[in-house]
């Protein structure tokens, strides 16, 4: 079985999670530390908050950002839960705006005025640009979700900079760019805002004098939202090796758009403008009998995946949203769309075999 995507573990992976094993911390130590700092070394942040999961920390940004009950925010439809579940963890109103064709990310230029927050997201890794001009109403708070696009560029820099945003949120789940097993990052400009993250990650605790290391106090409500240094060990190691992973990723994606292109029954996913690199988390095709093809693929041992189940088609949000739709491209790309495989580990032989086994289930479907 060849799956959709899969993590990329060498012995040097391996050492670094048992020398964090030996050493004085297992939980958040100075390791995490390290990670932070090389992570927003990498991306061109001044701050870096490592979390327990990308999900923690949507939350965690969700809530640094002040959002609560009075407030609107809205995503994509086309998105994990995730998105959709991190402005009602903090209790606000959730509303969708439907995506570009020319992205499959959200459409700023639906954006009205109201809003208070926008979590747009970097689908399948390729970056949408967030600049003022694109926007028909920034909202005052821009979280991005780029669980997709840790590696991806725009013209204004890597994505996680927050050029344009005020924080940008990371997962590393194993199918991820780089993964801790389960972890996250959020990166941000703002010193208050990372203070503000650190506190909501370990219980809302304050030591507000560093020679009374005994004292703290419980200021918010927050939760126990930290990454190990064991985690923080291979997120170290996995960073280094980060760069091979997105251009591995690029050379298959090149391989499946000049197989894949001059089939009239396929739709390859966009590239976006020039300028951009994209991190191909995702290779999501576009194909006429979606459910014919999966199970073709399925029985010739390739699991592609459905990304996403559009949030308003779910039971949950159709109760909850302030707008249940209509998001016509979101449901148009839903009708059509499947991920093929796309992970560093695909060898050669593997994209051959999925080329070859997509052509003819697209073609019989
Ligand atoms: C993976 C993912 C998340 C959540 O990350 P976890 O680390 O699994 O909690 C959030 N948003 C999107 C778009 C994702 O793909």
């Amino acid at each position: 079985m060849i799956p959709y995507g899969k993590q990329s573990i060498t012995d040097q992976d391996v050492d670094a999670v048992v020398d964090a094993l030996r050493s004085d911390f297992l939980t958040q130590g100075p390791t995490t530390v390290r990670f932070e700092d090389a992570f927003r070394e990498y991306v061109g942040a001044d701050y870096a908050v490592a979390f327990s999961s990308g999900t923690a920390a949507l939350h965690g940004a969700a809530w640094a950002a002040g959002l609560g009950p009075q407030h609107t925010v809205v995503t994509s439809p086309l998105t994990f839960a995730a998105s959709a579940n991190a402005a009602r963890y903090v209790g606000a109103r959730l509303g969708l705006v439907d995506v570009e064709l020319s992205t499959y990310g959200m459409n700023l230029g639906l954006v009205e005025a109201g809003v208070a927050a926008s979590i747009p997201v970097h689908f399948a890794g390729l970056p949408i640009s967030l600049e003022e001009s694109r926007w028909l109403a920034r909202p005052p708070v821009v979280i991005e979700d780029a669980a997709h696009a840790l590696g991806a560029e725009t013209p204004s820099g890597k994505v996680g900079n927050c050029r344009f945003s005020d924080m940008t949120c990371f997962s590393f789940h194993p199918v991820k760019a780089i993964t801790t097993g389960e972890g996250g990052m959020v990166t941000t400009n703002s010193s208050d805002l990372a203070h503000r993250l650190r506190l909501f990650r370990n219980h809302g605790i304050s030591r507000p004098d560093e020679s009374r290391p005994w004292d703290y106090q419980i200021i918010d409500h927050g939760f126990n939202y930290r990454l190990t240094d064991l985690q923080s060990a291979l997120g170290i190691s996995q960073l280094s090796r980060l760069d091979h992973f997105i251009d591995r990723r690029n050379e298959i994606a090149s391989a499946y758009r000049s197989a894949l292109e001059h089939s009239s029954n396929i739709l390859l996913p966009p590239r976006g403008d020039s300028g951009i690199k994209h991190a191909y988390h995702l290779f999501p095709i576009r194909v006429k009998s979606k459910e014919q093809f999966i199970t073709a693929m399925f029985r010739l041992g390739i699991r592609v995946q459905v990304h996403y189940i559009p949030i308003h088609k779910h039971p949950l949000f159709r109760k909850i949203l302030v707008q249940d739709g209509p998001f016509p491209n979101a449901d148009s790309i839903f009708e059509e769309v499947v991920s093929l495989p796309m992970f560093p580990g695909l060898t050669d032989d593997n994209v051959e075999y999925v080329i070859k086994c997509t052509l003819e289930a697209a073609e019989s479907a």
